[in-house]
């Protein structure tokens, strides 16, 4: 009789094993990491702190929180969605709906623009970031490079709700100013007198043919006015080759994140035009593609 009961009990390991079967045969995002991080919300402890309570049986009232969690990954809501937080460039994010998850591969663009400024550490750097969603960018740059000066805009003022709470979240001050505008309609006092020395941007590229291929998670889930970047995914790259030039301090860099496959179409928008200069491509060291790619607005501008 207490061998049965022993068996059955719904112990966090038992949770833990059912939870990761059920996400596997779902295809949920995440598998057993997913229905850790989901338990470990539920108990309201730490992740690692269910090794330690693996013969546990968590209470009712947990267990009801915590299957509400599962269901809701069964239907492929992001996982960090359901906790609200994601890690980006080991710093805690909030996340919503209303904004793009933080992806491992745009932390390559986060480096090469600390790096950046780090060079030039013993001025203040002007940095624009286009399109910030959760500000993820924009604070892990200011939060490692000193010197950066940031103003990051949205057009969504739900995303930039969520940016606003982590701009608080991390304690920026005015080293991070956060704009709700069009890139095309900056206002004039958002803009530094002498441009910009640094745009980034991580702008929607996903393509017509892409948009049906991605996963559920993202595809119902994730912003798409994050994601879509009209047909051929490259409405943006278009936009900024034409409209930053003025935006930008002579010599500056813009750093975009792209797609996998669009790093030549990319570059050849960009070097069509007089005004900037193909300077290279970055990534991930987790990432087999060169997901961020370097240019630089041309000294000498032939069209000015
Ligand atoms: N990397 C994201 C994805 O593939 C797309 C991000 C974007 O469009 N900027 O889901």
């Amino acid at each position: 009789m207490a061998d049965t009961e022993q068996k059955t009990a719904w112990t966090v390991g038992r949770l833990l094993d059912w939870t990761t079967a059920h996400f596997q045969q779902k295809s949920v995002e995440g598998g057993r990491l997913a229905a850790e991080l989901l338990l470990a919300r539920a108990l309201n402890c730490k992740k690692i702190d269910l090794y330690t309570r693996y013969n546990l049986e968590p209470t009712e009232e947990q267990r009801t929180q915590f299957r509400d969690l599962v269901r809701r990954a069964g239907e492929h809501v992001p996982i960090a969605y359901l906790l609200g937080t994601r890690e980006f460039f080991s710093l805690e994010f909030t996340v919503s709906p209303a904004v793009l998850i933080p992806r491992p591969e745009t932390e390559a663009l986060v480096q090469r623009a600390i790096d950046f400024c780090r060079q030039r550490q013993d001025q203040t750097q002007h940095i624009l970031d286009i399109g910030t969603g959760s500000g993820c960018i924009a604070i892990a740059i200011a939060r490692y490079a000193p010197n950066a000066q940031i103003v990051a805009v949205d057009i969504s003022s739900e995303a930039l709700s969520v940016a606003q709470a982590n701009w608080v979240r991390h304690e920026l001050g005015d080293r991070v100013r956060l704009v709700q505008a069009d890139v095309a309609a900056l206002p004039s006092d958002a803009i530094p007198a002498a441009g910009f020395d640094l745009i980034v941007s991580n702008p929607p590229y996903i393509s017509e043919p892409q948009w049906s291929e991605l996963p559920p998670n993202v595809r119902e889930h994730e912003p798409r006015t994050a994601l879509y970047g009209g047909v051929d995914g490259l409405d943006f790259y278009r936009q900024f080759a034409t409209e930053l030039p003025a935006r930008c301090s002579t010599g500056a860099i813009l750093l975009v994140e792209i797609g996998y496959q669009q790093q030549d179409a990319v570059r050849k928008i960009f070097c069509d035009s007089p005004n900037w200069q193909y300077i290279g491509s970055h990534r991930d060291r987790t990432d087999p593609h060169e997901r961020v790619l370097e240019f630089q607005r041309s000294v000498t501008n032939p069209s000015a």
